[in-house]
């Protein structure tokens, strides 16, 4: 099936990327995603598409509600790391974020949100691994004005993005260390994909520009998905 296929064409296609949370009586749940679309205006009607194994499609399926957080441009990656690469089965991911319960009942994920809506499913398709949730917009409302995170900004933040990509900006290395920065290898994350870039550090962790891999603190974890050290492997 779909020798044809060449599946760069899919990186391709353009998305942004979400919080969408549900709840199951009191248990809240979120995660992220980036299929997260409107599909008709009048009235106003959007679908989502869910990995069935997720903890949040097992709420949205029960409680036939859920809402979406539209992440802004500068939203951490530890913060992304939170929400789509651990599971709420293991840790209690609202507890950790600014969230409030909406009209729906669902919980709603505002902080690094620049706007949320709430919505009802009212029917859903099964897609293989995910199921399509279509579901009617009954509330939503704008925190605040900005730059909506996409999945292509997402993806240059973890670093991953090819050297020959148009966008692709070199890294800022400091000037009194220039010759031994360039000696400093990026790591890559066996379990994400996160790139560490020794020339960016990383300031989240208060970890400086600057530091190689190596002088990395012990307990030092992967900013998106809470990796050790030993997870990492040098880039090349
Ligand atoms: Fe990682």
């Amino acid at each position: 099936m779909a020798d044809d296929l060449n599946r760069a064409v899919l990186r391709d296609i353009s998305y942004g990327l979400y919080v969408v949370t549900s709840h199951m009586g009191e248990k809240l749940n979120g995660q992220i995603a980036n299929t997260v679309f409107q599909v008709s205006s009048e009235p106003p009607r959007m679908a989502i598409s869910i990995n069935k194994q997720n903890l949040t499609h097992e709420y949205i399926s029960k409680s036939g509600v859920f809402a979406v957080s539209v992440l802004e441009e500068s939203t951490p990656m530890t913060f992304i790391g939170l929400f789509g690469f651990k599971s709420g089965r293991d840790i209690d991911k609202l507890s950790q974020a600014q969230h409030k319960v909406g009209s729906t009942g669902s919980p709603i994920v505002t902080e690094n949100a620049l706007s949320y809506l709430e919505a009802r499913v009212i029917g859903q398709a099964d897609a293989g691994t995910h199921t399509i949730f279509v579901a009617d917009v009954v509330a939503g409302e704008v925190l605040k004005p900005g730059v909506p995170l996409t999945y292509a900004m997402y993806h240059r933040k973890k670093g991953k993005s090819p050297k020959t990509a148009p966008t692709y900006v070199e890294p800022e290395k400091p000037a009194e260390s220039k010759g031994e920065t360039k000696k400093m290898k990026n790591y890559v994350c066996n379990v994400c994909g996160y790139v560490y870039e020794p020339a960016k550090g990383d300031p989240d962790s208060g970890v400086a520009p600057g530091t190689a891999f190596e002088a990395l603190p012990d307990d030092w974890v992967c900013p998106v998905c809470g990796a050790g050290k030993d997870e990492f492997s040098p880039q090349d």
